[in-house]
């Protein structure tokens, strides 16, 4: 109900319609009641009067005939009464209460219910002689009410029809410019179009309104504009940082390279699409040889530099299908897709070792590096990413375990090398807190003489589970985690004590040789660590020696060589290990501050067979001695090469022939057995 008068549902022009047409209405009804009821009363008074007129007349004419008893002509005067159709009865009675003469119309019946009764006293003479009754009808009252009433109705509905009419143009030129208004803020709600207008046709009110609202639209506009640039601009900015934001999340932010997330990404896609198109993809993991060591001695934007330049070159050298990726430090991944043959891997293994082994020029400066790639295919080497990339993990520690710069295809056996290495890894530095280690001794030899040169100290490992295992097993992973250096420090102390009680024991001195790793050439600790180690156990610096390899000097051959004439100055003898296997062994023996040169095991094992070796053997000893250099020939293994040598003029052997590695107890007995009692005996004759 409340809804359905509620006003505010109608539209306004119908509303202000409805309000002026009531209005106009319910003037008109008041007016028209007010003219009926006056109309009315009029009538009736209209009747009333002329009917007691009649009667007065007819009562006057009617008087002589009560008088004389003359009925008949008292009728007759009484039907008179037929002119009025108003008159329904009349009736004349004497005093006596009798009627005299009486008239009736033919309506009585019919309008009896409708009509009053009008009573005049019969005089004459002022004296009573009866009544005169009228029974009058009000059909006559009625009738003329109703043509009034039907004569109000038209002139009320034209009176409505009027004000409807003239209402219309009205409510036109009040509700049209509002409606306009109204249509124009709709449809800029809708379109959100500002530039649109409201129309302004007058300077009335609603003019006025139309133009406020016109300046308002504008300067929403004009707002709507600033504000649709900055958004522009701001939408435009946020952007191009979530460009941004979305290539550093899949982006290594030095090399530009695809990140470990863009990885995760392209290998699943690899694995669906090999799996789908039932080909195979191989994954090759890169890991810089000794980066760490460029870092550390070149500094780490020269570091990164190289990690860019090696970027750009692994880039060029893949084709477009593969996908390259850095995923931290100095490891790279690349997804070589749709391979057809197995050793496609290989090829563009090599190819990339080739390229990376290409010198670089980093802030104007060579610098050479290399990598160690492991290699796993999918599906042959695993079914889903993440054992392929383990798998290209283990081959990758293989191929550094074989000597680094090379490229290793993952193979099932494999698999225990990786378990065998993690317990490494995690066993040593206990193993080296509990004594696990032990320092085996074996003779240099002077075979002319049969007598001991020294002797060279290598570590052995006790390990309570694996059992005896010798450096090749351990070393590479001790190196790996930087153990190396506190496996040497224990060393240098154990030779420095060994030399201190052998002097208590044999009547010749015995020097040691220490070897030392390439990881001690980065600083001067090692020098302190002799130095006090020689203090500690009042050694003669004369008798203690170590070893080196040239691959010492690959990194900062500068400061290795400060290094090397610090601890020669300390009085230690150096000797340079391997000789032979590295590439400018030649240049070293020159720069560096050596005594002693160790002749390579693999010139020795074929020397009684291979010419070659034979006559590089030659020219060594010959260098060395040019030179003034002591040279040690290692891994002397029968009396056919200890002769060859012996031949060429070397004359410090070492190798199974004489001793192999043995604990220090065991050399002492073999000393005292063999060697001791010969000098006793020398001494005595
Ligand atoms: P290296 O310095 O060249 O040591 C000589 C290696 O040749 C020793 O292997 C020795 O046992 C072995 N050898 C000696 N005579 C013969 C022979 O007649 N025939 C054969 N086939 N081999 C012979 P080892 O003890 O296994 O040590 C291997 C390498 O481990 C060493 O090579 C050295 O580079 C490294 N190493 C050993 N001990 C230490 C250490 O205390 N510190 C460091 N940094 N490296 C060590
Ligand atoms: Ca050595
Ligand atoms: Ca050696």
């Amino acid at each position: 109900m409340k809804m359905l008068f509620d006003s505010s549902r109608y539209k306004l022009r119908t509303r202000i319609l409805i309000s002026t047409l009531s209005v106009v209405l319910l003037s008109a009804l008041v007016i028209g009641a007010s003219v009926l009821w006056n109309y009315s009363q009029l009538t009736r008074h209209d009747l009333e009067s002329r009917v007691a007129i009649e009667a007065k007349i007819i009562s006057g004419n009617v008087a002589a005939s009560v008088l004389f008893n003359d009925n008949a002509t008292a009728l007759e005067i009484l039907s008179t009464f037929s002119a009025d159709p108003a008159v329904l009865k009349a009736e004349l009675q004497t005093l006596d209460n009798e009627v005299f003469a009486e008239y009736t119309s033919e309506k009585l019946s019919q309008e009896m219910n409708n009509a009053f009764v009008l009573q005049t006293d019969i005089l004459f003479e002022n004296n009573s002689l009866g009544t005169l009754s009228l029974t009058v009808s009000r059909k006559e009252l009625k009738d003329q009410n109703i043509s009034i009433i039907i004569f109000l109705t038209i002139v009320l509905l034209a009176v409505v029809f009027i004000a409807f009419l003239l209402s219309t143009p009205l409510i036109k030129s009040v509700l049209n410019p509002l409606l306009n208004l109204h249509k124009t803020s709709q449809e800029i709600a809708q379109t959100r179009n500002y530039s649109l207008r409201a129309q302004v046709k007058s300077t009335d009110e609603v003019g006025r309104l139309s133009e406020m609202f016109n300046r308002m639209v504008e300067q929403i506009e004009h707002r709507d504009d600033m504000l649709e640039k900055q958004v522009g601009q701001r939408t435009n900015e946020l952007e191009k940082l979530a460009e941004e934001f979305r290539f550093r999340a899949f982006h290594d932010s030095l090399t530009g390279l695809p990140n470990r997330a863009l990885l995760n990404e392209r290998f699943e896609h690899s694995v669906d699409h090999t799996v789908g198109c039932k080909n195979r993809f191989a994954c090759l993991l890169l890991d810089l040889d000794d980066f760490k060591a460029i870092n550390d001695t070149k500094g780490h934007e020269f570091g990164d530099e190289l990690l860019i330049e090696v970027a750009s070159r692994l880039k060029t050298t893949i084709r477009a299908e593969d996908f390259v990726c850095r995923i931290g430090g100095d490891e790279f991944i690349i997804l070589l897709n749709d391979l057809v043959e197995l050793h496609d891997v290989d090829m563009v293994a090599k190819k990339i070792l080739a390229q990376l082994n290409r010198a670089f020029v980093i802030k104007g400066e060579q610098v050479r590096t290399a990598v160690s790639i492991g290699g796993a295919v999918f599906p042959d080497h695993g079914c889903d990413s993440s054992a392929i990339k383990r798998h290209a993990d283990v081959a990758m520690y293989r191929a550094k375990d074989a000597g680094k710069n090379q490229f290793c295809l993952f193979s099932e056996g494999m698999q225990d090398d990786v378990k065998y290495r993690m317990m490494i890894l995690s066993d040593m530095r206990p193993a080296l807190d509990s004594g696990q280690f032990e320092v085996y001794v074996q003779p240099k030899m002077n075979p002319f003489e049969q007598d001991i040169v020294g002797c060279e100290a290598l570590i052995r490992w006790n390990h309570p589970k694996e059992g005896f295992l010798t450096p090749n097993k351990f070393i590479p992973y001790a190196e790996e985690i930087g153990l190396i250096s506190e496996i040497d420090y224990f060393v240098i102390r154990d030779c420095c004590k060994k030399i201190s009680e052998w002097n208590m024991i044999f009547t010749q001195p015995i020097p040691i040789a220490c070897n030392l790793s390439g990881r001690h050439f980065h600083d001067f600790k090692i020098v302190d660590v002799l130095q006090n180690a020689l203090t500690e156990f009042r050694v003669n610096p004369s008798q203690l020696e170590v070893e080196i390899t040239e691959a010492v000097l690959i990194e900062d051959p500068k400061k290795a060589q400060k290094i090397v004439h610090a601890i020669k100055s300390l009085g230690i003898g150096v000797s340079l290990d391997d000789f032979g296997t590295g590439y400018s062994s030649l240049n070293y023996l020159r720069t560096l501050p050596i005594d002693t040169v160790k002749l390579d095991r693999s010139f020795v094992s074929n020397i009684d067979t291979n010419v070659q070796d034979k006559r590089l053997t030659r020219g060594i000893v010959s260098l060395a001695k040019g030179l003034n250099l002591k040279l040690v020939a290692e891994g002397v293994e029968t009396e056919v090469q200890m002769q060859t040598l012996m031949e060429l003029g070397c004359h410090t052997m070492q190798g199974y022939y004489f001793l192999p590695p043995v604990p220090a107890a065991e050399f002492l007995h073999w000393y005292l057995k063999n060697h001791a009692l010969r000098i006793a005996l020398q001494k005595n004759y």
